[in-house]
């Protein structure tokens, strides 16, 4: 299997600001690190590059997103505001999302990320592919950006693989443990995506991804949100997968998969609390690779969103690599030795009852 791996030395150039507006800070408390530091992803390409595993995958080159690809999901006023504030040296483009100098050209270079793997994967250059983009993408709406995401990667991607490559159905399955808010608004009445967040219930955004969100018109039915109560280990997400997510692709029958994948449900990440280790994420990556093999050739793309947790982000990462392209990477795994050292692994009764919720709701 070859996997693809698009990177640029630009994502970590990034500059979401101190604070990013999450961390309490005033007159008695200093702002703190920025909450969104390229640091645990930083960490995690280190890990690939020291590990060998950075040269078993096929690189991919990131273009800048053209203004016509990003004009499929965003505004002309907002795509200006965001060129505004990176040509004044960076400000605000959304609650909670900044950029810095030149921070238009960055997250244009994410966006086109996540079109240069759909191609590589579609054009069958690669089976598989990774888009490790930075600044992330999924909670970023038509005119707003959001949440430390700025264009919309996923659904940027999407579109441009129904569009440019005429595809007639594509999945998205977004296992951030925010809501999956952008690809969910931009596909609201579109039948062609099936668009499904697996998130801690009322996270971010505070407001939004119940159950009851289906999509709208001719998109009913294909929009599948799964809040999940904080404290979930990978029990509750094996069902979920199992119980609503599975089952939901073999409905849709899509022609391609992609996952905006963060690592922000892991044990130890500031912004959640869930409880997820590295094998789970490895289960994860498995089983949505199979998932794509059975119904699509295999054409799955991942594209990077959040995680926040420096210390373990490398290693719940590494897994989902090896799972991707069927290799070892022969490195032992530290966090998943401390993983294992946590008791209280099974589905407790009213984490069932949350994924049984989702399931009802899926079927109707
Ligand atoms: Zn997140």
């Amino acid at each position: 299997m070859t996997t693809g791996l698009v990177w640029h030395e630009s994502y970590w150039r990034h500059d979401p600001g101190a604070g990013a507006g999450v961390l309490p800070a005033g007159p008695w408390v200093p702002p703190g690190e920025p909450v969104d530091s390229a640091e645990p992803k930083r960490r995690l390409k280190a890990l690939l590059d020291a590990s060998g595993f950075t040269a078993k995958l096929h690189p991919i080159e990131a273009r800048e997103a053209t203004h016509g690809q990003l004009a499929r999901v965003h505004t002309r006023g907002y795509l200006a505001r965001v060129r505004e504030a990176s040509a004044a040296g960076g400000g605000e483009v959304g609650p909670m999302a900044r950029i810095g100098a030149g921070g238009y050209a960055i997250a244009a270079l994410a966006a086109g990320g996540v079109i240069a793997a759909i191609d590589a994967v579609l054009a069958r250059r690669v089976d598989n592919a990774y888009a490790f983009v930075r600044p992330s993408g999924h909670h970023a709406t038509a005119d707003a950006g959001m949440g430390f995401c700025v264009f919309s990667n996923a659904a940027i991607g999407a579109l441009h693989a129904l569009e440019q490559h005429g595809l007639a159905r594509i999945a998205l399955v977004d296992w951030d443990v925010h809501h999956g808010n952008g690809a969910q608004a931009v596909f609201w009445n579109d039948p062609r995506a099936l668009t499904v967040s697996l998130h801690q219930d009322g996270t971010f955004p505070r407001h939004t991804g119940s159950v009851a969100e289906r999509g709208e018109g001719r998109g009913a039915g294909t929009n599948l949100n799964i809040p999940l109560p904080p404290g979930c280990t990978g029990a509750a997400y094996r069902a979920a997968f199992e119980r609503v997510i599975l089952p939901a692709l073999e409905r849709f029958r899509p022609e391609l998969i992609v996952v905006p994948c963060g690592y922000d449900a892991g044990f130890q990440d500031p912004l959640s609390r869930m409880m997820l280790g590295p094998e789970d994420f490895r289960w994860m990556a498995e089983t949505i690779a199979a998932a794509a093999r059975s119904l699509c050739q295999g054409r799955l793309v991942l594209c990077q969103e959040g995680g926040y947790s420096a210390s373990t982000v490398p290693f719940l990462g590494l897994p989902v690599f090896e799972a991707l392209s069927g290799m070892s990477s022969g490195v032992p795994n530290p966090v998943a030795e401390l993983f294992a050292t946590i008791p209280h692994r099974g589905l407790l009764a009213h984490q069932e009852a949350a994924v049984e919720a989702a399931r009802r709701a899926a079927e109707v």
